[in-house]
């Protein structure tokens, strides 16, 4: 399904730190993470910078990106937009070098000559999702009642219930109990 983003370590990355600047965008379909599924209408954006270390393939830069989802809260669409960071290794054997390496940065492998930036892309982008996905940040929900897209306006289950008298409703409670001490209260 996903689509590789092959960059060939030819003649320009040949010498011990030479440079290519990469930019483009990915397109995605379903971008799926978790249990959550994604569209991306435009695609991942990314610039980047490929470097030849000597030892090593150094790939660093930003991506971008525009994900649609499902708010948490209110099932309505969710909007998101996200920017991060690559930061990536390639190496002939990335097992040997991990051993090497001072940190838990994955090394990928450089594959006949060729490294596949698709999957860092991803991976970056992946990482910025937040935890909890919201239409916007104060998203009022759905009413747990009736159901109602309390975005939209009150639906009234509320002020209903306290005036019935739902003992788990907590307006009512504190009626009841004001009533109780002061009957002058509820006039
Ligand atoms: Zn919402
Ligand atoms: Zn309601």
């Amino acid at each position: 399904m996903a689509e590789p983003l092959t960059v060939r370590l030819d003649a320009r990355l040949a010498e011990a730190g030479s440079s290519v600047a990469v930019e483009g965008v990915i397109a995605e379909d379903d971008y799926v993470v978790g249990d959550r599924v994604f569209t991306v209408p435009d695609g991942i954006a990314f610039d980047l910078d490929v470097t030849n270390t000597g030892e090593t393939v150094l790939c660093m830069g930003s991506v971008e990106a525009e994900l649609i989802g499902t708010c948490d809260r209110c099932l309505e669409e969710a909007r998101l937009n996200l920017t991060g960071e690559v930061d990536a290794i390639f190496a002939d054997d990335p097992d040997a070098f991990s051993e090497d390496l001072d940190s838990d940065v994955e090394v990928l492998p450089i594959v006949e000559d060729a490294i596949d930036l698709a999957p860092v892309v991803r991976a970056a982008i992946a990482v910025e999702i937040p935890f909890k996905v919201l239409c916007r940040e104060d998203c009022k929900g759905l009413c747990p009642h009736c159901g109602a897209n309390l975005n939209e306006g009150d639906c009234g289950c509320e002020a209903r219930l306290a005036a019935e008298g739902d003992p788990m409703n907590p307006m009512s409670v504190l009626r009841a109990l004001k009533s109780s001490e002061d009957p002058e209260a509820e006039s």
